[in-house]
């Protein structure tokens, strides 16, 4: 799947729930537009209310992102670029699962083109649907 694809579509979707029934349902097309929307909603929303966002549950694939920390988060050794890997229909909230396992905040992280930033290994190594996604070929 080419980029151009993923911008034109809408794949991340953003829901509120109050009192555990969905009151809203928004479709975006980026995790950037999720995460501000989630924060929107909730802003605007009586307290009981919780917000999650995720690829969307008939999404054809995983979505994987490159992410690191933002300058200033963390020592700038530690800013290797890290893989997150989102399944269809599993939902989220402030907090990413990278391949190698480390928990990071939303707030805390940049996202990258695929390709820049130094890789982590452990990421990368266990990233095999991710080079589908760029078209690289493989052995
Ligand atoms: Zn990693």
């Amino acid at each position: 799947m080419s980029t151009d694809s993923l911008t034109a579509a809408r794949p991340f979707v953003v829901a509120l729930w109050v009192g555990g029934a969905e009151v809203t349902r928004v479709e975006v097309s980026d995790l950037h537009t999720a995460y501000s929307t989630l924060a929107e909603l909730l802003e605007q929303s009586p307290g009981e209310a919780s917000g999650a966002w995720a690829v969307a549950s008939g999404w054809p694939e995983a979505i994987s992102l490159v992410v690191r920390f933002r300058p200033g988060v963390v020592g700038e050794r530690q800013r290797v670029a890290h893989i997150i890997t989102l399944a269809p229909g599993q939902w989220h909230t402030w907090a990413l699962t990278t391949l190698c396992g480390r928990s990071l905040l939303v707030g805390e992280v940049e996202f990258l083109q695929p390709g820049q930033g130094m890789p982590c290994m452990p990421c990368f190594l266990r990233s095999r649907p991710f080079d589908e996604q760029l078209g690289v070929a493989r052995a």
